[in-house]
């Protein structure tokens, strides 16, 4: 049996969640949420944990160097590294608009690398 501890991020709240695994690493109890979200938010978190990816691109020709941008989806977080170089290689002709897709279907995740903000 194993017992993780986890702060629910689904709302600024931050509810202290424990959430009890059996030696096959099956859920068996999680307790400490105080809404439906919280729960399918630390079922996730044990089963498959995913994080939003955010970070900025290389603007080519623009009035600034770099655009923010973010993942579409939530991507599985053992990805996040090499996501994170893929994006890091990336680069996105002036002009930049929000929703301009950098990346599309990031490292086959389905989720795609937008752009946030709007370069000239
Ligand atoms: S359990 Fe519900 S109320 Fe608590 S932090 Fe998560 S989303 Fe917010």
């Amino acid at each position: 049996m194993a017992v993780r501890d986890i702060i629910c991020v689904a709302c600024p709240r931050g509810c202290p969640i424990k959430v009890t695994l059996d030696d096959a690493g099956n859920i068996t109890n999680i307790e400490g949420f105080t809404c439906k979200r919280g729960e399918e938010y630390a079922r996730a978190e044990v089963t498959h944990p995913e994080r939003s990816l955010t970070s900025t691109v290389k603007v080519i020709g623009g009035s600034a160097y770099v655009v923010p941008v973010k993942s579409s989806t939530a991507i599985p977080k053992e990805l996040l590294f090499d996501a994170m170089k893929e994006v890091n290689k990336a680069s996105i002709n002036a002009p930049v608009h929000i929703g301009d897709v950098v990346i599309k279907d990031l490292l086959g995740t389905g989720a795609d690398i937008v752009a946030t903000n709007e370069i000239d």
